[in-house]
């Protein structure tokens, strides 16, 4: 497993850096922005998960999550912030980040996160699943529809996965927190809005709406 980790604070990127590797992963540490931002658009390939700070020389966090989704790399990103305000928070989701850490935190803590992005739901369910003429690939992580492919990031694909098994039916939004995310987000439960929000637009750019949104209740996905 290969982590890119960007962060400027030199002793805090080296302490991870240590501690990641004694769990076993291999880890690229780059203090910059940009040189952030072209070495995700060079070697999109070669990162597991990348750990996003938010403040950072030359261009921040946010900016670089942004431009990473805009180019349909959907490779599992953890943000560190050291701002705790919800509207950042929902800035970042927006932008395509799947999970953030407040600083400081603990690495254990760290650690229980990496393991949640990096866990490949249902690997021992590969068969592909059909609705409509939406088609999802678990064991690909790719997504069809109308025989494009749609780039979903790992909690869109989660969250699109989790309609698939469960079609015409309403899902509520407590079953999907409870179902993707592994930590408890109290006072953030507009997280899978967010989500749901990004995931219908994707979804909808060839073909018309199917993901319809319950009043009070959830989302259901039609067939
Ligand atoms: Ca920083």
């Amino acid at each position: 497993m290969k982590i890119l980790l960007v962060e400027d604070e030199q002793k805090l990127a080296e302490a991870l850096q240590k501690g990641l590797a004694h769990e076993g992963y291999t880890v690229d540490i780059i203090s910059d922005g940009k040189k952030a931002l072209s070495r995700i658009s060079l070697h999109r390939s070669d990162y597991d998960v990348i750990i996003l700070d938010l403040m950072l020389p030359s261009m921040d966090g946010l900016e670089i999550c942004k431009q990473v989704r805009e180019m349909n790399i959907t490779v599992p990103i953890l943000v560190l912030t050291a701002r705790a305000e919800t509207d950042t928070k929902v800035q970042l989701l927006l932008a395509g980040a799947d999970d953030y850490l407040v600083k400081p935190f603990s690495f254990a803590e760290l650690n229980a996160r990496l393991q949640a992005l990096l866990r490949r739901p249902n690997e021992s369910l590969p068969e592909k699943l059909t609705v409509g003429d939406i088609e999802l690939n678990p064991a690909e992580r790719k997504v069809m529809r109308e025989g494009r492919e749609i780039p979903l990031t790992l909690k869109e694909f989660g969250l699109l996965e989790y309609f698939m098994r469960h079609p015409n039916q309403v899902v509520n939004r407590e079953d999907l927190l409870s179902h993707l995310w592994d930590f408890n987000y109290v006072g953030f439960s507009n997280v899978v809005d967010v989500h749901v929000k990004n995931l219908r637009r994707k979804l909808s750019n060839d073909g018309g709406n199917v993901l319809e949104t319950v009043r009070g209740v959830g989302y259901r996905l039609a067939e």
